[in-house]
């Protein structure tokens, strides 16, 4: 496997970005090589995968641009318009599916039916208590628990505020807050914790539509709910109180209907300190090891998160727990720092993306292509500027999201996640045995990733279809990998993202997907969980 490497190492044959930049900026005649390399390599990943744009007739493509496909596509605007698509799916015999936000890099988007998307509805308010059981409301005042009913269609990023104006909280997030309600815990997204399970725990109530346009609500077998205030009220909505039932109901991959609204418990509006450590992974393993967990060094707290370094020993270790207000005036805000961000500056990078008028990231990219034993150094040194010294304390939203429903950068990148049970520290051999399976792929092929391994954790979750199910109650520890994607024409893609629910923008970026073709490269086979 050869990707123009004789020329490459005749410009730069070491392992530090570094120094590549500086032959770069210092030698006139390494400067003009490289110049006339980057385009030729730029043109082979293109020819090499104009099978990646697919058929021409494709429609539906997600945020990431990885995924591509033909259907009808019908922008639902109206809860009347939804039972009309669901009547005429059954008419008409063709599947329907819902998306969120559509940033699932994964097929679970795919339909070659109907593909129904929310126009922007952001609508969360308290639950009307009329229709609760007694019990749910005398409990949830003793736990101090409010629920609100959300509806498809509204992002994370508009629930948390909402819940904030009346101090109150989800009890923990995922590392971004792009995504929609219901598309977020369809594939069962979750933070870090080894108490706190994934976010489809947030929902104590789903309300669908079927293909017939029959509507559900679907609760655990002690519901929220009270059933005769509900039928009287709703007549024609059918309440299944069944765990059995709630369980495929919440994490479904959308195969069980559109859901419309759910309801969420919230707690009390909290802040939270955080601690990084720096560390190695041969230290770190032993650490994670040690049982039990409430008094392991790293895993008793509220969250942790090990972010690894994958091709050398460096590790980063994020510690989190609940915080005071006096911590919060005690310690600094967190900083939102660019993953990558010491790289972008390069003038060897910055020329790579003016020669070929791609972003930084692709230009970075190409260079990790033609120099890929620099790879090593560019992830330890982009873990490494995640470090801060002094501990940070804030709100929680703003600690777990400090660029909110914006990215880490502008690079655009694809991720893969495998899940673990912790039995008989069943996710450090696993763990192992990645790393150990991705230095041989560096090695023998130069295939890498691109950042670090990040493992996380939570609690076990009882929806059949979640990466946090087992076959008892034992924790999950969950390893994500991300890699860059080649996407030449990203001015393009960012243009059609900010309005991609326009009509006529849709026309002109589709025109321009045609002439120009963008694509993805996906650098491993693997499966996309997420
Ligand atoms: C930048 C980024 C950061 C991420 N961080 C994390 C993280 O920290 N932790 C983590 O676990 N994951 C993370 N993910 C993965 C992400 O949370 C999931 O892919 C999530 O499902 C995306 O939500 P969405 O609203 O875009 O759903 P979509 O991609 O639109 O859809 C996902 C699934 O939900 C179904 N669905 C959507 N709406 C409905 C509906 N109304 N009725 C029925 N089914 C429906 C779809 O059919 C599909 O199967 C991240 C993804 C990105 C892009």
């Amino acid at each position: 496997m050869g990707f123009f490497d004789d020329e490459a190492r005749e410009i730069y044959d070491g392992k530090d970005i570094h120094e590549l930049n500086d032959i770069f900026t210092k030698n006139e005649e390494i400067a003009e090589k490289l110049r006339k390399l980057v385009p030729k390599a730029h043109q082979k990943i293109i020819n090499e995968n104009k099978d990646h744009d697919g058929d021409e007739e494709e429609v539906a493509i997600n945020r990431a641009g990885n995924i591509r496909f033909k259907t009808d596509i019908v922008d639902i605007k109206s809860f009347q318009q939804l039972s009309d698509v669901m009547k005429k799916s059954v008419q008409e015999n063709k599947n329907v599916k819902a998306v969120g936000s559509f940033a699932a890099f994964s097929e679970v988007t795919e339909t070659n039916g109907y593909l129904l998307k929310p126009v922007t509805n952001s609508y969360v308010a308290k639950t009307d208590l009329q229709l609760l059981n007694e019990e749910t409301i005398s409990q949830a005042k003793k736990d101090d628990i409010v629920y609100y009913d959300v509806k498809w269609g509204t992002r994370i990023f508009e629930i948390l505020p909402a819940l904030k104006k009346d101090n109150r909280a989800f009890f923990n997030v995922g590392g971004w807050t792009g995504q929609d309600i219901v598309g977020v815990n369809a594939t069962s997204t979750h933070g870090s914790g080894i108490t706190l399970p994934p976010l489809c725990s947030l929902i104590v109530s789903v309300s669908m539509v079927v293909p017939g346009d029959k509507l559900y609500k679907v609760e655990p077998t002690n519901g929220i709910t009270d059933p005769s205030k509900f039928s009287q009220k709703f007549p024609n909505i059918t309440l299944i109180q069944d765990d059995k039932t709630f369980n495929a109901a919440v994490v479904t991959i959308g195969s069980l209907g559109v859901t419309y609204e759910v309801t969420v418990w919230t707690i009390p509006l909290y802040n939270i300190i955080e601690r990084r450590e720096e560390a190695t992974w041969t230290n770190v393993k032993s650490i994670l090891k040690q049982k039990p967990y409430s008094t392991n060094p790293y895993l008793k707290f509220r969250n942790t998160e090990i972010w690894i370094s994958p091709y050398t020993d460096y590790a980063l270790i994020t510690l989190r727990d609940l915080a005071t207000n006096e911590d919060v005036k005690n310690y600094s805000k967190p900083e939102a720092k660019e993953l990558f961000q010491e790289f972008i500056a390069l003038p060897v990078v910055q020329e790579v993306s003016k020669v070929l008028s791609i972003t930084v990231g692709g230009a970075l990219y190409l260079l990790l292509l033609l120099f890929p034993a620099i790879t090593p150094v560019v992830n330890e040194e982009a873990l490494r500027s995640q470090y801060h010294k002094d501990p940070v304390a804030d709100s929680y939203d703003l600690i777990y999201n400090p660029f909110g429903p914006g990215f880490v950068n502008d690079f655009k990148v694809i991720s893969v996640e495998f899940s673990f049970s912790m039995k008989d520290d069943n996710h450090i051999l696993a763990t192992e045995a990645i790393l150990k399976t991705l230095k041989e792929l560096q090695h023998k092929h130069n295939l890498c990733i691109h950042g670090p391994a990040s493992m996380r954790f939570s609690a076990a979750s009882s929806q059949y279809l979640s990466m946090g199910n087992g076959s008892s109650d034992e924790t999950r520890a969950y390893l994500e990998m991300i890699i860059l994607v080649y996407v030449c024409m990203i001015k393009i893609f960012e243009f059609s993202f900010k309005f991609l629910f326009l009509f006529y923008l849709f026309v002109f970026w589709f025109f321009f997907l045609i002439k120009y073709r963008t694509f993805g490269l996906i650098i491993i086979n693997v499966y996309l969980i997420h």
